[in-house]
């Protein structure tokens, strides 16, 4: 049999190894990987010249808030984003989008609205809200990848939970074979904290940081865990910014209980400094942390405590930032992250603290896909998997800037970063989605997956 596609001569990354050599290709799929640089006869033969060859990215965690909100990024733009930061494969929230995606006929209206739009493969979060446990069947069915929930205010149309509903949400999760997501931060500490702090008229950047501190998420990271220990239930905490919220998930998995844990190339990429500084794009809940405890997420991530990294790509329109230029109260919280992840993680990481490729790999390929059920059709390069793969030149140094973001809105706080490691093509399927800048396929390329 020939193949359709050799992608020769690479440094080929697994999260086992990485070896020089190539991918084989045929009808979409990985048929084999080939060590050193040897003829394989293809219908098309690319020499990387040693460039990086790995899975593609799996980002489990995007906000691109269409049906109702696209004109804040929607899955074209959105989609066309993450091809050009080497993401395969999107798992969208099932906010910020109206209605959110919480029972079976939202979650079809949904699709409905966004198919024929996104460039890469896509699947989707079911929502778990306070008043919606009989759905939750009806989402795992239409194959939702997690329920996500809120244990604190959402700031959208999409109500938080209480103990309630995270205790009956996490036994469904058992029940299902499904996964409950959650954004932990105390409801209760954070609303008083910002009440207090609002009541003497601060509006400045810090005021945000102090109202959400990291105790306030470490409680609330404890009772999510507390509850799945308790239900046998499958907890994913999202972004997690604090070392001590990543020991309380591996003290927990040594004792059994079904749970992992996420955490943002933004909270590794940035602290608290940067966002004072760059002000309401890096706005972001949990906010941005001050250095010695990013220090301390690095020293997690390294020791390979952190199951996934995901972008929590949260965009919305410049006006919805720019008004909370000198009242951070009035901003949008969310960044714009899902093209420079890749990048962000590969200079912080890989370039500045020795972070190895595979674990890499593991974390934002492997493991995702592993989690939410998409394992081994996505997140691998063994044959057989489907043939995702980005190219990335490790040693090139360059800028983003704000104009080459193919979100709708040309802001992010990673704007005007000079990143080391860059995706120079996409495959999905073995179709190459973008190349050197461009997107090479029509909106609808991509294709919906399911748990
Ligand atoms: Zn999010």
């Amino acid at each position: 049999m020939q193949a359709d596609l050799y992608i020769k001569n690479g440094l080929v990354v697994t999260e086992e190894a990485t070896f020089h050599g190539g991918v084989v290709v045929a009808d979409g799929k990985i048929v084999e990987l080939v060590a050193g640089n040897i003829d394989v006869a293809a219908k098309e033969t690319i020499d990387v010249n040693g460039k990086a060859v790995l899975p593609g990215i799996v980002d489990d965690h995007v906000h691109f808030n269409e049906p109702g909100r696209e004109h804040w990024e929607g899955y074209e733009a959105g989609s066309k984003a993450a091809a050009a930061g080497g993401v395969t494969t999107f798992m969208e929230m099932p906010l910020n989008a109206t209605p959110p995606s919480i029972d079976r006929d939202k979650l079809i209206h949904k699709r409905e609205a966004i198919k024929n739009k996104s460039v890469v493969d896509y699947a989707h979060w079911g929502g778990l809200v306070d008043n919606n446990l009989d759905e939750l069947e009806g989402l795992h069915e239409e194959g939702v990848i997690g329920f996500k929930s809120f244990m604190s205010e959402s700031g959208v149309d999409f109500k938080r939970i209480d103990d309630d509903m995270l205790y009956g949400g996490l036994v469904k999760s058992r029940e299902l074979g499904n996964v409950v997501g959650v954004h932990a931060e105390s409801e209760h500490v954070t609303r008083f904290l910002a009440e207090q702090i609002q009541a003497t008229g601060r509006i400045d950047r810090n005021a945000w940081s102090e109202s959400r501190p990291p105790a306030a998420e470490l409680e609330a990271d404890k009772r999510a865990i507390y509850w799945a220990k308790v239900t046998g239930g499958n907890l994913h905490i999202v972004h997690v910014t604090i070392a001590e919220g990543i020991h309380a998930v591996d003290q927990a998995k040594r004792e059994g209980v079904n749970v992992t844990v996420e955490t943002c190339p933004h909270y590794l990429f940035f602290d608290n400094d940067d966002f004072v500084r760059i002000g309401p794009a890096a706005k972001c809940a949990p906010p941005l942390r001050v250095r010695e405890e990013v220090e301390k997420l690095w020293e997690c991530v390294l020791a390979g405590m952190v199951d996934t990294i995901a972008s929590d790509h949260s965009p919305c329109p410049t006006a919805d930032k720019v008004k909370g230029n000198d009242n951070i109260w009035q901003a949008w919280g969310g960044i714009t992250g899902v093209q420079a992840m890749l990048p962000a993680m590969l200079t912080e990481g890989v370039h500045k603290r020795g972070m190895s490729l595979s674990l890499l790999v593991k974390l934002m390929c492997t493991n995702p896909a592993r989690i939410f059920g998409l394992y081994p059709q996505k997140g691998s390069l063994l044959p057989g998997s489907d043939a995702d793969i980005a190219i990335v030149d490790l040693n090139k140094t360059w800028t983003l800037a704000a104009e080459d973001l193919f979100s709708l809105h040309k802001q992010s706080a990673y704007a005007g970063y000079t990143f080391q490691g860059q995706v120079e093509r996409t495959f999905v399927r073995g179709t190459a989605v973008y190349e050197n800048g461009q997107i090479k396929v029509e909106p609808g390329y991509g294709n919906l997956l399911r748990r």
